[in-house]
């Protein structure tokens, strides 16, 4: 995967109660719902980007597509955590200026905005199940 999703969920409006029953989005469910319903690419294409089976494809994005209708239905929270997707670079959050960057050596990130070294490795955040 190219870089992180840019929320870590989604909230819902106007129904009470509703942090109990969040329904839990895995990275692979996210990144086929970008790849097939945003990017547009059909199920052939969106397998060699995510390096799986098209019959893996297929069964990853009906989950998600099963997901999201019952988050959107039953009016539940999504979050997006965990999954078995890597990603291609080293992504932060810079936690004063709230921007997403990427950088290269694993050691002391600073963000290229702010320049403050406060930041969270959004890698480590989505890896976690
Ligand atoms: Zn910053």
């Amino acid at each position: 995967m190219l870089m992180p999703p840019v929320i870590k969920g989604m909230s819902v409006f106007g129904v009470r109660g509703r942090k109990a029953n969040e329904v839990s989005l895995l990275l692979e469910e996210y990144e086929a719902i970008r790849l097939l319903d945003h990017q547009m690419l059909n199920q052939e294409q969106a397998a060699v980007v995510m390096n799986v089976s098209r019959p893996t494809l297929t069964r990853i994005y009906e989950e998600a597509r099963q997901k999201v209708a019952s988050a959107f239905v039953e009016g539940r929270d999504i979050v997006i955590k965990g999954g078995h997707v890597t990603f291609d670079q080293n992504w932060y959050k810079c936690n004063t200026c709230k921007a997403n960057f990427n950088f290269h050596e694993e050691d002391d990130p600073n963000c290229p905005v702010c320049e403050s070294t406060d930041v969270s490795s959004l890698n480590e955040y989505f890896k976690k199940a």
